[in-house]
């Protein structure tokens, strides 16, 4: 024997661990759904997510359960994180703003033994109530006090009540690794959203990976505020790479409004946030508007959406904050890429500094990346060429939850991202199209195919096509394209009269155009590319 290293398993209640006895003084701060900041440590978030690890098995939780989570970022959904991983059932954190029927069908699909509801989102569950299939419990984050009035949920639960009195002194169970620790749904593919079922090793390698210096560069000394949603996508790992580095953590509630955010970056002192562009322009609207100025955010983190160039500029001129583009998915963790500049790189002029900066970035260590053609075959890392992107590594997919959609993955491994991209010789990626079929309109994915489907009922419609176009705000809105049958006296209005009782209001797009012929595939499909193309100089009348 010529000796060998520890078999420990990577586990997500080191974490908490870690952060309670290095870091114990370290402050979580949160806006409150209720409406005021409250203010606590990493020892005392230890204890409180112990304690309701001792309430979980108190209700028959057991491990790999699903429990589910439909609530903003903030420290009782912290808690959840650790207590729900900790003791080896599964955290699937749902997107509140997602259809309601979209809502149901993944509680269901994904048989939630339990829903924790944020107290302003609890009018929602108790119109769903009824549908969910396997729920057992409902507890409402908050104390008893806060519960909205004349809410109808046959026995809810009460987080506060569940905690109160319980010791507090569980033992984290040691297990596998490989065990599931986490779900997120996405909606960025066709048909129905698909679960990502992360581990406890995918998640510490991804919170490793994402704090290193040329990715988030969060350490002990960061004050971090995620924007970003806990359901989406574990809000980029923040809360576990915040952990894993003892950095103080300030979660903004349901307030993301411009205002909001920038009180909380002055009084709290923050020095990284992240985010969606979205966001970032609601923001930076209120500091011009005020002539307010920042004084300690150092990094802001772009990603889920291209950060336009404006954006970084304004960041960097105006308030001296360093734009991080990043680029991911929900099957990723989401970390693929970060923006970081090379050394070499800081000598060149600002304008072609600034070309480097748009690119979606390079590639963290432990994300495989290439770019193929229409063949499969590998393109070269020219910067020019662009094809298919895919990538491989500890922290992607390899089977979507339930083996929904069959194997995602190619030959030797590679995920297909459905992003059309370059790569520079540099390692540089730069998104230049998507070859899937979505809309992503502020952070959120409008399914093409669903507005397609709605509009071709209408029977004056011969073939109707749905494309996502540029707007400064939404970053993306969908225009639909109507070829209309011979004889059928269309407008704009009658088309988007007739989708008005089918689609959410926010899918309603933004403007109809009429052709004579929609461009096809060999085997029949809509080509979008083509479509894209035709319509590169159009711009939205609500842009
Ligand atoms: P999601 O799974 O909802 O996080 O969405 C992932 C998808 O969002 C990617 O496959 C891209 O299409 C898009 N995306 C994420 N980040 C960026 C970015 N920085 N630039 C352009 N598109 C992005």
């Amino acid at each position: 024997m010529l000796g060998q290293m520890q078999d420990r398993p990577l586990l997500i209640s080191q974490l908490i661990e870690f952060a309670a006895e290095n870091h114990g003084d370290t402050e979580i701060v949160s806006r409150r759904v209720e409406g005021d900041i409250h203010r606590y440590t990493y020892r005392d978030a230890r204890h409180r997510a112990k304690q309701m690890a001792e309430a979980l098995v108190g209700l028959g939780i057991k491990a790999g359960d699903r429990i589910g989570t439909l609530a903003w970022n903030g420290y009782r959904h912290f808690e959840l994180y650790y207590a729900i991983s900790g003791m080896g059932a599964v955290c699937h954190t749902i997107n509140p703003r997602l259809f309601p029927e979209q809502i149901v069908y993944i509680v269901n699909h994904a048989e939630d033994q339990i829903l924790f509801v944020d107290a302003n989102l609890l009018p929602l569950i108790e119109k769903l109530g009824s549908q969910f299939k396997s729920v057992k419990h409902i507890v409402a984050m908050t104390d008893r006090a806060h519960l909205p009035a004349g809410l109808n949920i046959p026995n809810l639960l009460v987080y506060e009540e569940l905690i109160a009195g319980k010791p507090g002194a569980y033992q984290w169970p040691e297990f596998d690794e490989k065990t599931a620790s986490s779900l997120c749904y996405t909606s960025g593919t066709t048909g129905n959203p698909k679960g990502v079922l992360y581990s406890h090793r995918s998640s510490i390698l991804h919170a490793y990976g994402s704090a290193l210096p040329d990715t988030l560069n969060v350490s002990a000394r960061s004050v971090v505020l995620p924007v970003v949603p806990m359901f989406h996508v574990n809000a980029w790992g923040l809360p576990y790479s915040g952990c894993m580095v003892g950095a103080k953590l300030v979660f903004p509630g349901a307030a993301l409004d411009g205002a909001s955010l920038y009180e909380l970056y002055e009084s709290e002192k923050v020095t990284h946030t992240a985010g969606v562009p979205t966001i970032w322009l609601g923001l930076l609207n209120h500091m011009q508007s005020k002539g307010l100025k920042l004084s300690t955010l150092k990094y802001a983190v772009v990603g889920g959406s291209a950060a336009p160039p404006a954006m970084i500029e304004t960041f960097q001129r105006e308030f001296g904050v360093e734009v991080l583009h990043a680029w991911g998915m929900t099957e990723m963790s989401p970390l693929g890429t970060v923006n970081n500049l090379k050394h070499r790189q800081l000598a060149l002029p600002a304008d072609q500094q600034l070309q480097v900066r748009l690119k979606q970035g390079r590639a963290v260590f432990g994300v495989d990346m290439k770019i193929v053609d229409d063949k499969g075959h590998d393109l070269p890392r020219d910067g020019k060429a662009f094809g298919d992107l895919l990538v491989r590594g500890p922290w992607i997919v390899g089977r979507y939850f339930r083996d929904e959609g069959g194997n995602p993955l190619r030959e030797g491994g590679w995920f297909p991202t459905g992003d059309v991209a370059t790569i520079d010789p540099d390692g540089f990626m730069q998104i230049t199209d998507r070859s899937k079929d979505v809309i992503k309109s502020g952070g959120e994915w409008i399914s093409s195919i669903d507005l397609e489907n709605a509009a071709m009922a209408h029977p004056g419609v011969a073939e109707a096509a749905v494309i996502g176009v540029f707007h400064p705000k939404w970053d993306e809105r969908p225009l639909m394209i109507v070829v209309p049958r011979p004889g059928a006296n269309l407008t704009r209005e009658t088309v988007l009269d007739f989708l008005k009782d089918k689609i959410a209001k926010w899918w309603m797009p933004d403007d109809v155009q009429f052709v004579e012929a929609i461009p096809h595939t060999a085997t029949g499909k809509i080509l979008k590319t083509k479509l894209r193309e035709d319509f590169k100089s159009y711009k939205l009348p609500t842009a």
